[in-house]
């Protein structure tokens, strides 16, 4: 018998209990995005080192905390204004890294995150008109 799960177990990373169906979405987005980088910049050949495990973790953990919950999204709707500034720069570096390479990997992924961000800049542009109305 062979120890399939164990195997299995050691490429995934570890998913916090609570996460919305949302949130699991954006954090697969940040870990194809972190995967990506670990594996060309620190040849990682499976799974991440040690610290893009850390900044993964750290990125879930600001997540679940995040006040704005499920309004808000990764990348450029979100200003990472919540991280300290060693893992705001550590991801910026990731982002920078591997988002252009995104489009090329994962396109449909890029999609998705382009129609979400129009979608947020449509409602909060609606939510600006109805203020300025009052
Ligand atoms: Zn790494």
């Amino acid at each position: 018998m062979k120890k399939q799960n164990q195997a299995q177990s050691d490429k995934s990373l570890p998913t916090q209990a609570g996460y919305s169906e949302k949130a699991m979405r954006d954090l697969s987005t940040v870990e194809f995005m972190i995967r990506l980088y670990c594996r060309k910049k620190h040849r990682s050949k499976d799974g991440l080192c040690e610290e893009c495990r850390e900044l993964y973790e750290y990125v879930g953990q600001r997540r679940m905390h995040c006040p704005f919950g499920d309004k808000k999204t990764f990348c450029s709707n979100c200003k990472i204004q919540c991280y300290k500034p060693s893992m705001k720069e550590k991801i910026r570096v990731v982002m920078k890294y591997s988002g252009p390479r995104l489009l090329f990997y994962n396109p449909k992924l890029v999609l998705a995150h382009v129609r979400e961000t129009v979608k947020l800049k449509r409602v909060s542009r609606k939510t600006e008109r109805k203020k300025a109305e009052k």
